[in-house]
């Protein structure tokens, strides 16, 4: 009977959101916040999935009021699910930059399926650009705990080392996991759009010769950059 009530609340968990509370947010580069969130119980996924947030819950009338889609930057086995975005001027960030610690937020998900393989032997190079490091950090952080895993390569690109998101948590996993390589690119003074990219997948290039050009890397650049 409790098993039954437990599958029904998953199963409007999974419609109506998974309530949370924000417990925590700090700055994680110029501009970049990350958020801390509870997380629910029986909140399981994988690193790489992402979810929708909505910071006011849901309207009355059912539907999400303010939602936006977020990478899960934290890894499966941590304790809190952590989000983190550029702080613009926008109606949602607005929303998210006076959410009171302690409020309770909705989550909906996980979705996706942007993960690293299981094959080990098939090494694995990450493209990020800006935020879009998001779901590797999380990938990053599972792959530090979860032996064996793929090789992985990490090629990230920032303007400015102050917009480089996560660089003291990427240093360490860096020299706390095996087979794993970190390649930052500061691309100083122009843009991800344009010589940021290219700049990107020259170092790639560089580091693995005969991989280009059926190289299969796999690549998230920042969320608000069009190719
Ligand atoms: C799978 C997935 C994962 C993601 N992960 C992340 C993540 O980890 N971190 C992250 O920060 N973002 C992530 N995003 C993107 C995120 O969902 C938001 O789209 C992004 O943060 C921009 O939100 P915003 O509030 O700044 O802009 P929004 O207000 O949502 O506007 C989006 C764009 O439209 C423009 N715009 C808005 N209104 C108008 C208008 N009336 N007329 C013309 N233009 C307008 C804005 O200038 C902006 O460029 C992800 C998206 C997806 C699909």
């Amino acid at each position: 009977m409790s098993s039954q009530v437990g599958s029904a609340q998953q199963e409007q968990y999974a419609v109506s959101g998974y309530p949370s509370r924000l417990v925590g947010r700090r700055q994680v580069a110029e501009g970049t916040m990350a958020f801390q969130f509870e997380r629910p119980r029986n909140f399981l996924f994988n690193a790489g999935q992402f979810v929708d947030l909505a910071p006011r819950g849901p309207r009355p009338d059912g539907s999400d009021g303010l939602t936006h889609t977020f990478s899960i930057v934290s890894s499966p086995l941590a304790e809190e699910i952590v989000m983190a975005t550029r702080m613009r001027d926008t109606a949602f960030k607005r929303a998210l930059s006076i959410l009171p610690i302690g409020a309770e937020v909705r989550i909906k998900g996980p979705m996706g399926s942007f993960t690293l393989h299981k094959n080990v032997s098939r090494p694995a190079v990450f493209l990020a650009g800006g935020i879009g490091i998001a779901p590797f950090l999380s990938m990053l952080s599972y792959a530090a705990v979860n032996k064996p895993h793929p090789a992985i390569s990490l090629f990230y690109a920032n303007r400015y080392l102050e917009d480089a998101a996560f660089m003291d948590t990427l240093r360490e996993l860096e020299s706390s996991t095996e087979n794993f390589r970190f390649v930052p690119t500061l691309t100083g003074g122009t843009t991800l759009t344009g010589d940021g990219r290219a700049r990107l997948a020259t170092s790639a290039q560089k580091c693995f010769p005969n991989m280009y050009p059926t190289c299969k890397a796999r690549s998230a650049m920042s969320p608000g950059h069009q190719p």
